[in-house]
């Protein structure tokens, strides 16, 4: 059985297809979605999804979230949780929630799981696929697989819809918690090919919360509080003001109210301001969309659907701003949290050739194009370095292998030195260094090394990963990259996990109590008087409860604290 996970920034889910249908799996909890959250506790245990969620608020300094953010870069995080201090990479932080989800399917199928396709963000650069991959490693995983998020959520909108011999053409547009992308999709007759893709890493939810907060800020700047103050409060803030995102996709009106300290902070929002401070995000949600467009050579009229992914298209007025653009409104809505699993799971049946998928093909393209940096001649006696020259232009059907030639641009050189780069920029400078390769001139071609000619390979493959070949005057050159991706040696990749192996991580069937327990700390810390010393009261019985070992008087006191925890958040008492 190979399963399909959706490894996101906000929430992760696992998937598989069978019996002719692909579908989601619960966790230890009963939810189909998993935070990608984790965090760790004051017996240095590692908790991962929705308790480590509710420690965000209650143990900020314990807990790590939208990691996915940094994946491939150096960052380290520090997780502090009473006389415990655990480092990890975000590669690592990744690797637990695979951990997580591998356990649920396995718990879930009966039977051990390996294989898993896992999706990526179109964008995501080499480095940031291998980081994938090594974190699917370090969780013992193989990945079979990595398919862009919006062809995975492509996938399952195209299988709804795949038995129309009708050639049809959709825009996918799926703006998650991190990432903005787009996906130009056709489909006939059985054949799902993307036409183009596109998007911004740099943009998501995450930024239109960001807009509540610097507003909620400012605003009470403006009556005395320093900014800085908010530093120390920073992750309740930004839950209050994510929960006041949500509210304004169904309300006209959102509030926020902070005690700290025994002071109260209110702010409100309506919908109008909150569409006209987020004016400079949909800037940059239009270049994307009219660079697909652009890309597969089609006009928005040409468009049968446009379908809308990821959760913050839940936001209406990222649904007015693309009708405005678009000129009609989204016809086409998938379970935003959902769809993305499903597409990796229907891609798990692909590969493993699963009968009712037999007559689907799917065909992806490389959303930006990879070139090595070159020089040109501006005079007779100048040239100018750092030309970026595509090898690989964005869009090109997947696997794909190109070859360019190149030479030495002096005589005496005795190598030559190939910088990788990833973007669209005419300067490398703007673009993304991926690594570079040095060859050396051989020797029958000193002081005369402008006749060498250098044939340099860049092979694409399914997964969006890179290799490049060199032959160098009938030399062949198998190299590696050098100062790319931080990819880990043996040596560091088995360190990596054998400290992973060693964390001891809650065993599932205590997450229910575990997830309780955060929740209660989490209201504890939001609540004050009253609340407090209830939450309080409560929270040392159920704690009692747990010691006592007594699995029938666990589960009803799971139940009973469960209602109070709702009564005690439901509790609409100061408006
Ligand atoms: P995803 O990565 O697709 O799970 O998307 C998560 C993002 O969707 C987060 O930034 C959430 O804040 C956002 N989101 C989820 N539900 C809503 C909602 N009802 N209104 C606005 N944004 C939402």
């Amino acid at each position: 059985m190979i399963i399909g996970i959706d490894l996101g920034t906000t929430n992760s889910l696992v998937s598989y297809f069978k019996d002719g249908k692909p579908t989601l799996i619960p966790n230890a909890l009963g939810s189909v979605l998993t935070p990608s959250v984790v965090s760790v506790d004051n017996d240095g245990k590692i908790l991962v999804g929705q308790p480590a969620k509710d420690r965000l608020i209650s143990h900020p300094t314990a807990t790590a979230s939208t990691f996915k953010r940094f994946m491939g870069s150096q960052k380290i995080y520090t997780l502090t949780a009473g006389k415990h201090t655990q480092k990890f990479s975000p590669e690592e932080l990744s690797a637990l929630i695979l951990k997580s989800l591998k356990q649920d399917a396995i718990a879930h199928l009966g039977q051990e799981v390996s294989d898993v396709v896992i999706t990526v963000p179109a964008y995501f650069n080499d480095h940031q696929r291998e980081s994938t991959k090594t974190s699917a490693t370090l969780a013992g995983l193989n990945v079979v697989r990595l398919i862009n998020e919006p062809t995975a959520a492509s996938m399952a909108y195209g299988l709804h819809e795949y038995d129309s011999d009708d050639e049809r053409k959709f825009l996918v547009l799926d703006l998650g918690g991190g990432t903005f992308d787009v996906t130009l999709l056709e489909l006939f007759a059985g054949v799902m090919e993307v036409k183009a893709s596109a998007g911004d890493n740099l943009l998501g939810g995450e930024d239109f919360t960001e807009v509540i907060i610097k507003d909620f800020i400012r605003h009470h700047e403006n009556q005395g509080t320093p900014s800085h103050f908010w530093q120390a409060h920073h992750a309740m803030l930004y839950d209050e003001s994510e929960r006041a995102k949500r509210m304004l996709s169904d309300h006209d009106t959102a509030q926020i109210h902070l005690s700290i300290d025994n002071k109260v902070y209110d702010y409100t929002l309506n919908s109008d301001d909150f569409e006209e401070l987020c004016q400079p995000l949909f800037a940059k949600i239009t270049a994307p969309i009219e660079q697909a467009v652009r890309d597969a050579e089609l006009k928005v009229r040409d468009l049968d659907a446009i379908v809308l992914v990821g959760g913050s298209t839940r936001m209406p007025l990222f649904k007015k701003m693309i009708a405005k653009l678009l000129g009609r409104f989204p016809t086409a809505t998938l379970n935003p949290d959902e769809a993305i699993a499903i597409g990796a799971s229907i891609q798990a049946g692909l590969i493993a050739e699963d009968n009712a998928l037999d007559e689907l093909v799917l065909t992806d393209v490389s959303p930006y194009s990879l070139g090595v940096e070159t020089s040109i001649q501006v005079n007779e006696h100048e040239r100018r370095a750092g030309i970026f020259s595509p090898i690989i232009e964005r869009n090109t059907i997947i696997p794909t292998s190109r070859v360019e030639n190149f030479s030495p641009v002096h005589n005496d050189q005795t190598e030559v030195r190939f910088g990788i780069y990833q973007g669209e920029a005419r300067l490398v400078k703007d673009n993304i260094l991926l690594g570079e390769l040095t060859v050396k001139v051989p020797k029958e071609y000193q002081g005369k090394a402008t006749q060498l000619s250098i044939d340099v390979r860049f092979s694409y493959d399914v997964n969006g990963l890179l290799e490049v070949d060199i032959d160098a005057g009938g030399k062949q050159h198998n190299l590696t990259i050098e100062n790319g991706a931080k990819r880990l040696t043996e040596k560091e990749l088995q360190a990596s996990k054998d400290k992973l192996s060693a964390l001891k991580i809650h065993p599932r069937d205590t997450i229910e109590s575990r997830a309780l327990i955060a929740r209660a700390e989490r209201l504890y810390s939001q609540r004050l008087g009253h609340d407090r010393e209830e939450i309080g009261r409560l929270l040392a019985w159920f704690e009692n409860v747990l010691d006592g070992q007594d699995s029938e008087k666990i589960r009803h006191s799971q139940v009973k604290f469960g209602e109070f925890l709702d009564n005690i958040e439901n509790r609409d008492d100061w408006r």
